[in-house]
């Protein structure tokens, strides 16, 4: 997160990020957070307390770091959104990117081992979200996945404002294909229309290889596509 488009938005406090160990909360001499399942099978599983314990350590940093912005005066009461990752969850994508950046603050709770005791779940989760159909060792690769895309959607993250409004997901098409210079590049050009001058016809050309790319790549992103507007 100290990197690059990120790293130069927390270095100009538009955003900031802080972390809490659960082992930090362990209830034992080994520093262990982790327990055997109830019902048998494989695998360990993170108990409820070490984790009830680091979600109110995060909240009240939460709130401290607002009461600093707020200089003293009273802030209105208000729930922060505890996300889950886990591959049982609802699946991430561009939509749910946007929602979450409004927020003011997010705690985002990483499993590990076979995942997490499912009452402190019940207890404090909002969202629970998985990050594709594929099973990782633990939740900090999802979060930092969920961190930049719901980071590079704040103003003031992307120096180009337009930058966000015209990537792939934003008109429910995947991106059409983009070029720069060299205008050849062993023996393949740019495609010619994109240097016409004509805006209209670059426009339509866009749309048209974004159309492509989404059949071949994502049919089932196209077929919504016409679906939305009444192409069936
Ligand atoms: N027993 C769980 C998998 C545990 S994987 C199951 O079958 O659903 C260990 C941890 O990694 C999870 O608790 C979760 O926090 C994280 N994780 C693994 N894959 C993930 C994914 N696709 N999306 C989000 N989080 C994931």
């Amino acid at each position: 997160m100290s990197h690059s488009i990120i790293g130069r938005a927390m270095d100009k406090g538009i955003l900031s990020l802080n972390t809490v160990s659960l082992r930090a909360f362990s209830q034992n001499s080994y520093g262990s957070v982790d327990d055997y399942t109830y019902g048998g099978g494989a695998g360990m599983l993170i108990s409820c307390e070490p984790v009830w314990l680091a979600y109110q350590e995060a909240l009240s940093r939460i709130e401290q770091s607002f009461d600093e912005e707020a200089s003293g005066d009273r802030r209105e009461e208000k729930k922060v959104r505890v996300i889950y990752t886990s591959p049982g969850g609802r699946a991430f994508d561009e939509a749910k990117a946007e929602e979450l950046s409004k927020e003011e603050a997010l705690i985002i709770l990483c499993g590990h081992y076979e995942g997490i005791d499912q009452r402190v779940l019940d207890r404090i989760v909002t969202d629970e979200i998985s990050i594709g159909d594929y099973v990782l060792t633990g939740g900090e690769l999802p979060a930092l996945v969920i961190m930049d895309a719901v980071s590079r959607r704040i103003p003031g993250v992307l120096n180009n404002d337009d930058s966000a409004g015209t990537e792939s997901f934003e008109n429910g098409l995947l991106e059409y294909p983009q070029y720069t210079r060299p205008y050849e590049w062993r023996g393949e050009s740019v495609p010619d229309i994109l240097l016409s001058g004509d805006h209209a016809a670059v426009e339509a050309w866009r749309l048209t290889e974004s159309k492509k790319r989404t059949g071949k790549n994502r049919p089932e992103l196209l077929e919504k596509w016409f679906e939305n507007r009444g192409i069936f």
